[in-house]
């Protein structure tokens, strides 16, 4: 790192003949072995590679799987690398709808095997894009796990001197509490025999509809880097929106994520021969209870396929654009990353609630039914009832500075990750979802009492106080790197 300043002395002294080009060599060596611990160099890289399916594979995020018949546009894992001289450590976005701890594992013993970085320094997620396919199968699996190691190969091996800052501005038009009061009865039945108080994506603009259940976060994150000439090498952002959704049925997308990622790139990048092409990254923040649909709206409009998701792409990436101008970038930081495992108790059957589907087993098909996905959720209690008492959950932190990047591996409801941004040590702080596993919802206790999609078991899987032990942690976390 200290031969560039060298160089350009020898070639200034050359003139003045050789026993003064060695003194002067001397002087400077001994003045960078002084500096050495004044002069620290940041390096990054930052590198995306395509983990497109192969047609046929299962779409996943509704309650049906269907097959993926045509690509839209390409799924990428991207990956931005860091190194402070001290720590390395590395971030993977994928755009999967939530990827299992088993093949992101996989994933870090081959990047273990390739290059220096530990595999407790990588932070691993999915976007969240409805329209890709199960990460888990036999023939798509080995594509994202190379994909993943591949991403994190050659952002590794594109490391160069750099800078990097952050900022943040609010955009609270895009993001919507799903989960409602709403007067009428008849709209909340539960798949248990019960009537909750909350319900998910209520039918737009009803009569009935009273308020929602929960705050949002407008906030988009911004990580900005970029090498010291200035060029970027690479833009992170994240904001908290479930996703966008509008595509043709069977289409593989990678959603807004994907678009944003492309609509920056071009906003930012410069295509220079010196420096790899810039990437863009949009990662998901606490969105398990937010999507984009203005539930008071009574206009009913009907969008053309993509083009909701084009224009959300459009203004996030122009808000981000605004929100970099602000950066200033910095030459130097400490890196930390901070690993946690904390165990959760499975959610398993009541006697009451036993008794109500061996009643629900007997019913024919014609029968009336409280909850048209009564049987769906019947099958989902019993595998949790058939599984494991037990879950170990990945926390983890990264300290980049004073900010902070969170990751919980759950779909996380806003109010966690707004709790978490209020009472972290760190200037800065902000979560990524669906990191490290994925474990599906986290609603907090409160929204448990309420009831609603997001907290039936078998949609949540663990304790109901999960979110407190998580906050709790991973604050803990964060005051122990303070
Ligand atoms: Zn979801």
């Amino acid at each position: 790192m200290n031969t560039r300043p060298q160089k350009k002395w020898m070639i200034t002294i050359r003139p003045l003949g050789i026993s003064c080009v060695l003194l002067t060599f001397i002087c400077i060596q001994k003045s960078i072995a002084e500096d050495k611990p004044l002069k620290r160099v940041l390096l990054a890289g930052a590198a995306a590679i395509e983990i497109t399916p192969p047609l046929g594979e299962m779409v996943v995020g509704g309650f049906v799987p269907f097959p993926a018949n045509q690509i839209h546009d390409p799924l990428f894992a991207k990956c931005i690398a860091l190194d402070d001289g001290e720590n390395r450590i590395a971030i993977v976005i994928c755009d999967n709808l939530g990827i299992r701890r088993e093949e992101f594992d996989k994933a870090r013993r081959i990047i273990a095997e390739r290059t220096e970085i530990l595999t407790a320094n990588i932070l691993m997620a999915a976007t969240h894009t409805h329209s890709a396919t199960r990460g888990q199968t036999e023939k798509y699996s080995p594509i994202l796990i190379e994909g993943i190691a591949q991403a994190v190969q050659k952002a590794v091996d594109q490391l160069e001197p750099a800078r990097i800052g952050w900022s943040s501005i609010d955009e609270p038009s895009e993001v919507f509490n799903r989960r409602w009061f709403l007067e009428d009865e008849t709209l909340r039945h539960n798949p248990f025999g019960g009537v909750d108080q909350v319900r998910m994506n209520p039918p737009r603009g009803h009569l009935s509809l009273v308020e929602p259940a929960g705050p949002i976060d407008p906030e988009i994150s911004v990580l900005s880097i970029q090498a010291i000439d200035g060029t970027q090498l690479a833009l992170l952002g994240n904001y908290s929106l479930h996703y966008v959704g509008g595509v043709t049925r069977g289409e593989i997308s990678a959603d807004y994520f994907g678009l944003f990622a492309e609509k920056i790139t071009k906003k930012l990048g410069q295509s220079k021969a010196s420096h790899p092409p810039m990437v863009g990254i949009l990662s998901n923040g606490t969105s398990g209870d937010i999507n984009n649909i203005n539930f008071r709206a009574r206009d009913g409009r009907r969008w053309a396929p993509y083009e909701k998701m084009e224009q959300v792409a459009d203004l996030i990436a122009n808000r981000v654009e605004e929100a970099h101008r602000k950066i200033e970038h910095q030459d130097w930081i400490p890196i930390r990353s901070i690993h946690r495992e904390i165990p959760l108790k499975v959610r398993k059957s009541d006697p009451s609630l036993r008794d109500y589907h061996r009643e629900l087993s007997k019913k024919d098909e014609t029968d009336p039914v409280h909850h048209r996905y009564e049987k769906i959720y019947a099958d989902r209690v019993r595998n949790l009832d058939l599984g494991p008492n037990q879950y170990e959950i990945p926390l983890q932190c990264l300290c980049l500075g004073d900010l902070a990047i969170l990751g919980i591996p759950f779909e996380t409801f806003a109010e966690i990750g707004l709790e978490l941004k209020a009472k972290s040590p760190f200037k800065k702080t902000f979560t990524i979802e669906l990191a490290n596993d994925s474990r599906g919802y986290l609603p907090t206790p409160r929204q448990h009492r309420l009831g609603g999609y997001e907290t039936w078991m078998g949609t949540n899987r663990v304790e109901k106080n999960a979110s407190e032990k998580i906050t709790a942690t991973l604050l803990e976390m964060l005051r122990s790197v303070k």
